[in-house]
């Protein structure tokens, strides 16, 4: 993959089911960097059994947010750890005093934010997706049963483990997440806008997007 030689720092925003977990896996493919997902960072702890997991389990179950003050924890010491690395956010900011308490944290290690990756999708083929989708947990993997289906059935390509279907991905727990995108994390673009960090892609499937993600990455990547 390539490199850059300055450490970039960059978010990857969409609403629920838009295919970040999908754009990430492939620019990873391409472009050396380190990817942290807050959702999938969630789940492990729910997984292990931790406090943070035991409080998040009920409220991801019920579509709701986890409060700002637990995730700023999570993620600046998940920031800390990879502080010299080029960085992708998944799904953190999610709200507006996040995405403050991002930039007090970047700006404290004199790495501000380089770029806001926006998946523009349409609202009709979303839910479509969500009720297709199945994850492996350990590692973030997604697949799809229509258009990206696992090599054999209900196992993982990499390490053949089960693949599990997320506990809200059901309708009526997806609209709640829907909901919470448009009232609380959509502001966040505006955010962007206005910071002249935001770049939007639009388009139906992740086939179409991701080439546009390479393709402005890749001027990132070269004019470091
Ligand atoms: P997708 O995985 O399809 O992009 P999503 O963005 O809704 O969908 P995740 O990012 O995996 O899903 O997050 C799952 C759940 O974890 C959220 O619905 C929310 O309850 C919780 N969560 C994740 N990140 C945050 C955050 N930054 N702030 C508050 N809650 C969060
Ligand atoms: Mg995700």
């Amino acid at each position: 993959p390539a490199q850059s030689k300055k450490p970039l720092r960059m978010l990857i925003m969409g609403s629920p089911g838009s295919g970040k977990g999908t754009q990430t896996e492939r620019m990873m493919k391409h472009f050396e960097m380190e990817a942290i997902s807050s959702g999938d960072l969630l789940r492990k702890h729910i997984k292990a059994g931790t406090e943070i997991g035991t409080v998040a389990a009920k409220i991801i179950a019920e579509g709701g947010l986890v409060p700002d003050g637990v995730m700023v924890n999570l993620m600046t010491e998940e920031l800390q750890k990879l502080k010299d690395k080029t960085l992708l956010l998944d799904g953190f900011p999610r709200t507006l005093p996040q995405a403050e308490a991002l930039d007090v944290a970047l700006a404290s290690n004199k790495m501000p934010l380089d770029l806001v990756i926006n998946l523009d999708v349409p609202p009709e083929v979303i839910l479509q997706r969500i009720e297709d989708r199945w994850v492996h947990i350990p590692s973030g993997r997604v697949y799809n049963l229509s258009y990206n289906p696992p090599k054999v059935a209900g196992k993982d390509d990499v390490t053949g483990e089960p693949l599990s279907k997320r506990p809200d991905d059901n309708v009526e727990t997806f609209k709640k997440r829907l909901d919470n995108y448009f009232s609380m994390t959509k502001p966040l673009i505006s955010y962007y806008e206005n910071q002249g960090k935001l770049r939007s892609f639009h388009g139906e499937t992740s086939d179409i997007i991701a080439p546009q993600i390479k393709e402005e990455l890749a001027k990132w990547y070269a004019k470091q």
